[in-house]
């Protein structure tokens, strides 16, 4: 276990699921972790929040210094809050793919531009030591019915993340993402409450993965707290599988 003593990262979406169980584990290997979200509140001790809404300017600008204060600089970026949405392209209207750029793609790049300036700081000092995580999602590259808009904004995910890691590696600044497949989370509940039979859907989904199961939160936080660590001081410009090998299928 990689100890993360003395980081200080910020997690967007750290309030539910990915996010809580990624805030937590790098609290638990010794971070100082700040959580930005919409709901904020409760958070497990010794976790801080700050309310944010990534598709606003304004609230991210606010919610970045407020956490960069609390934590004393910020180090690592993990831009892990996302929305989905279900339907073909003849299903979603135009509203719904906005939104879904909005807060997927945009998001990102708000706060990753209101926390750069800290990570460049953090970086002076230990270079390769600041470190941005995308959270993406087998949907960029899967060809997932019924996800159009989610997949090609998280499409959108990858390919910023290999921009970004591009442009950023001379000043000593990671950036990666990680693709989980389909994660045990609130998100994955609210769907399967939609089912007429929630427990059925959920056999039927667990069946469908190669592992028989699906792929837990902490999974994924193990993966980006390991591209957050300096373990992966050498690591930029990847996208980290996550998915249980669904990938590809
Ligand atoms: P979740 O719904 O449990 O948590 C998402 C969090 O993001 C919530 O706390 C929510 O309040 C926050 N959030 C949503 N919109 C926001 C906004 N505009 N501003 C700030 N915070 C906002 O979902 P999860 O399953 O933990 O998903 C987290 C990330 O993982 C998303 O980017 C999602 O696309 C990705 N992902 C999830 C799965 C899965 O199967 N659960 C698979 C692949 C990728």
């Amino acid at each position: 276990m990689t100890d993360l003593k003395g980081l200080k990262a910020v997690v967007t979406g750290g309030a539910s699921g990915i996010g809580l169980a990624t805030a937590r584990l790098l609290a638990e290997r010794g971070a100082d972790a700040a959580v930005l979200d919409l709901r904020p509140e409760p958070l497990p001790e010794p976790l801080c929040g700050h309310r944010a809404d990534v598709a606003d300017d304004a609230s991210v600008r606010a919610a970045v210094e407020a956490a960069a204060e609390d934590l004393g600089g910020i180090d690592v970026l993990i831009n892990n809050a996302g929305i989905g949405a279900v339907g073909t392209v003849e299903d979603n209207d135009d509203d719904e793919w906005r939104r879904l750029w909005e807060v997927n793609v945009l998001g990102i790049v708000r706060v990753s531009r209101a926390a750069l300036p800290h990570l460049r700081r953090a970086a002076a000092v230990h270079p390769g030591g600041a470190a941005i995580v995308n959270t993406c999602s087998i949907a960029a590259t899967a060809g997932l019915p019924q996800r159009a808009a989610y997949s090609a904004s998280k499409g959108a995910v990858l390919s910023l993340t290999l921009a970004m890691a591009a442009d950023h590696v001379a000043e000593g600044i990671r950036v990666n993402c990680v693709t989980p497949g389909t994660v045990d989370t609130p998100w994955v509940g609210r769907l399967l409450d939609r089912a007429a039979d929630p427990e059925a859907e959920r056999a039927a989904l667990n069946a469908r993965q190669p592992t028989g199961r699906l792929v837990t939160a902490g999974e994924v936080a193990a993966a980006i707290a390991y591209l957050a660590s300096p373990a992966a001081g050498a690591v930029t410009g990847t996208a980290l599988a996550v998915d249980g090998g669904m990938h590809g299928l």
